[in-house]
């Protein structure tokens, strides 16, 4: 499992790298219990077995949708996983649903796929994304206190 943890690469391209893919325990990115709040509109749960709680909201996961395209087009637009898109000023306020999933499965055991309800599909949130991206005060505190963003 470890093996293609060998690579080379300079010591900037290492501290650049070590930020975000730090190698996270296998009881931090393991999950104990999974809740999908469908009926509640509300969003995921996921307990862990190292005793952390995650929670997102939908809106939230389908901002964060990790497939190829939607990774393209917020490194293109500078949005950080789970931000919204701007909206356009201009043009008259319409009413758009809050995003919902339509059927979310797992994928073997290391992920969970959404398919939303406004068509699109085949993002796969793996359990060591969603970690990576708890929105929980303490993660949210410790990644403002390694990026040197303020709060
Ligand atoms: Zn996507
Ligand atoms: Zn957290």
């Amino acid at each position: 499992m470890s093996h293609e943890g060998i690579r080379f690469s300079t010591k900037e391209d290492q501290a650049r790298q070590e930020e975000e893919n730090r190698p996270l325990p296998k009881i931090a990115i393991t999950p104990e219990k999974v809740r999908v709040l469908m009926t509640e509109g509300k969003g995921l749960e996921i307990d862990w077995v190292d005793g952390h709680r995650s929670a997102w909201g939908f809106a939230w996961l389908r901002e964060a949708c990790p497939c190829a395209t939607c990774l393209e087009e917020r490194k293109q637009e500078g949005r950080k996983p789970g931000q919204a898109k701007a909206k356009p000023a201009a043009l008259l306020p319409m009413y758009t649903p809050p995003p919902k999933p339509e059927s979310v499965i797992p994928v073997g055991r290391y992920a969970i796929q959404f398919n939303w309800l406004d068509g699109h599909t085949g993002g796969i949130y793996s359990w060591e994304y969603l970690r990576r991206v708890c929105q929980c005060r303490e993660c949210e505190f410790e990644r403002s206190e390694t990026t040197g963003a303020p709060n």
